[in-house]
């Protein structure tokens, strides 16, 4: 576990493997954040080589979850299951629920630990907040967990976040099966916000070969197979739609560029 009496400002935890990619922080290098390393940015620089969005197409992700986190803590949602949350940034869930609802409890889940180690510095001293390391891909692990289950109330209505992290499964994981097994434990009035690579685009496919060969990971899929994840909730207006357009607050430019088609999602209701 972290030692936080280290004094060595370069010290990093011996499950930090700073050879290997690492989603999270591949992603935070397209935002343009500082928490990757040179194995990270070589991928993010690849990518926008084939896929020239500048980064545009995370930063309009980020933009998303945040306007989702806000609209649901509007309809008086005061706790958040966010799973796949990535490494904090300058916003992030918490800080936009708690805008809302100072009260409003977040569970931040991600199964790549430096999330966990960066995460603790910030939030330390927030009790509303909790953050564990597990993978979306056991669900009951996730949900049985002492950090989730006896936070979060589940006889009420929670935001369930899957934010550009259903693409990091294969088909062969069933996807579909993993986000129900989410959404059967929602209680009515619940909301789910998930977003996912869209395949809309050709160029998409050559950023999707450059993610798949270099980080292992990275899956596109159209627009009808996202929609699919929201089986059983009332999509909120307008629906599934590319992540620049759910629920703008300025006006959108069109035709959307290559940043604002790469992803597409939405937020549904449980009834
Ligand atoms: N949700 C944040 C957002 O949209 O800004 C971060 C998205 S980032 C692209 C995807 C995150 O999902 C990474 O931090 C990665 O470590 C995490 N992740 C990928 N596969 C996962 C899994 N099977 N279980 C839990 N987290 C996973």
């Amino acid at each position: 576990s972290w030692d936080w009496t280290h004094r060595d400002p370069d010290y990093l935890p011996p499950e930090i493997d700073t050879t290997k990619p690492s989603i999270a922080r591949v992603y935070d290098a397209f935002l343009g954040g500082k928490d990757n390393f040179a194995v990270d940015r070589a991928i993010a620089m690849e990518g926008m080589r084939h896929f020239p969005d500048r980064g545009e197409g995370t930063r309009n992700n980020r933009a998303m979850l945040f306007r989702g986190v806000k609209y649901m803590a509007e309809q008086g949602v005061d706790q958040f299951l966010d799973i796949g949350s990535g490494l904090p940034t300058m916003d992030n869930t918490h800080s936009v629920a708690q805008r809302i609802n100072p009260a409003a409890k977040v569970v931040y889940v991600d199964n790549d630990p430096i999330v966990l180690a960066h995460a603790r510095a910030i939030l330390q001293t927030d009790e509303r907040t909790r953050v564990i390391t597990a993978d979306m891909r056991e669900p009951e692990v996730i949900l049985d967990h002492p950090d989730v289950e006896g936070f979060l109330d589940f006889s009420r209505p929670i935001g369930l976040l899957l934010v550009a992290v259903v693409h990091h499964l294969a088909d062969a994981e069933d996807p579909n099966g993993l986000v129900d097994a989410y959404k059967a434990r929602l209680a009515p009035g619940s909301y789910m916000q998930l977003t996912h690579f869209c395949s809309c685009a050709p160029e998409m496919r050559e950023l999707e070969a450059v993610l798949l060969q270099m980080l292992g990971t990275g899956r596109a899929r159209d627009m009808p197979e996202i929609a699919r994840f929201f089986a059983g909730l009332d999509l909120v207006e307008p629906g599934v739609v590319h992540v620049p357009e759910w629920r703008p607050e300025e006006p959108v430019r069109h035709p959307l560029d290559l940043g604002g088609i790469c992803v597409a999602g939405g937020v549904g209701r449980k009834p």
